[in-house]
């Protein structure tokens, strides 16, 4: 029987596969009209801090009032759960709904380490499997009307980011890089891919930009600096910022409180949240 997408008057509605995507595909659709800004956060490779620039900006946003919603889909590697000192909660089901976790007054986060049994365990998913998950988690979570969704995604250019940028269909990109050739050739990648699935930029941020000694104050150059700003020229998107390397940041996300960093990181943090908010609905 030819489809025409009209569930209500089919007969076979109920035993229809097509049907349930549907019915997926209308409470994604009612969830997304209560959130003004849908924000992906991408990076070339693994390891130049994306999750902690998505946490930190998640955080520093719910604490200057904002609604904001965190979501973990980085399925082989969640470290959003770690960095919150949320490790081994498991999924928070009401009947057929996912209850994401409060952090604070503002900041709701939900991530996929609630599937793992065992935070360790590796995953073994194909795409169509991995696409499921994720869709059903932006369908069946039960978030609160967001100024903010942001969304951690797993580095590179496969499955996830593309399952991201296909169903939130307004989102915007922000793409993480270090200073260093290798990881601003992989960001290269990103940006192509952010063109090709019609994924707007909203900008560029430098992590791991200079460390600040904490003994002497001077700033040193570990992985270069610069080159994510010259990169976004040449690329014509926006910079939004730099954040420093900071021993602090690693302490603080071991230990599962994000929010401690030494003074000239939140700084950096402010500038770039302050670049973010000017270039998103309000
Ligand atoms: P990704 O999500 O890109 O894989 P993470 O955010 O998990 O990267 O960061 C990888 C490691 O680097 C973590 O231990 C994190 O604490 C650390 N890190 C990230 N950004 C900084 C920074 N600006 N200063 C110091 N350590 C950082």
């Amino acid at each position: 029987m030819n489809c025409d997408n009209n569930c209500g008057s089919c007969e076979s509605a109920e035993s229809c596969s097509n049907n349930e995507m549907n019915e997926q595909d209308a409470k994604i659709a009612s969830f997304l009209k209560n959130v003004k800004n849908k924000l992906v956060v991408m990076s070339g490779k693994g390891g130049v801090g994306k999750s902690t620039v998505a946490a930190s900006l998640a955080l520093t946003l719910s604490e200057q009032g904002y609604k904001v919603g965190l979501l973990d889909v980085d399925l082989h590697g969640p470290s959003i759960a770690g960095i919150f000192g949320l490790t081994g909660i498991p999924l928070n089901a009401d009947g057929n709904r996912i209850l994401p976790y409060q952090y604070n007054e503002n900041l709701q986060v939900m991530t996929v380490q609630g599937l793992l049994a065992n935070p360790d365990d590796a995953l073994i998913w194909r795409g169509p499997l991995k696409i499921g998950v994720i869709r059903q988690f932006i369908a069946d979570t039960q978030w609160s009307p967001l100024d903010y969704l942001i969304v951690d995604c797993p580095p590179g250019t496969g499955d996830e980011p593309l399952t991201i940028a296909q169903t939130l269909t307004d989102a915007k990109a922000i793409v993480v890089t270090t200073p260093q050739e290798v990881s601003l050739s992989d960001v290269r990648k990103s940006i192509s891919f952010c063109k090709l699935a019609q994924l707007e930029i909203l900008g560029l941020i430098e992590n791991m930009s200079g460390f600040v000694c904490p003994d002497c104050g001077s700033v040193h150059n570990i992985f270069k600096s610069g080159g994510g700003e010259k990169l976004a020229q040449q690329q014509q998107i926006s910079f939004l910022g730099k954040l420093p390397i900071d021993p602090a940041i690693v302490e603080s996300e071991d230990a599962g409180d994000p929010a401690a960093m030494s003074e000239p990181a939140r700084e950096a943090l402010k500038i770039v949240v302050k670049n973010v908010i000017a270039q998103t609905k309000q």
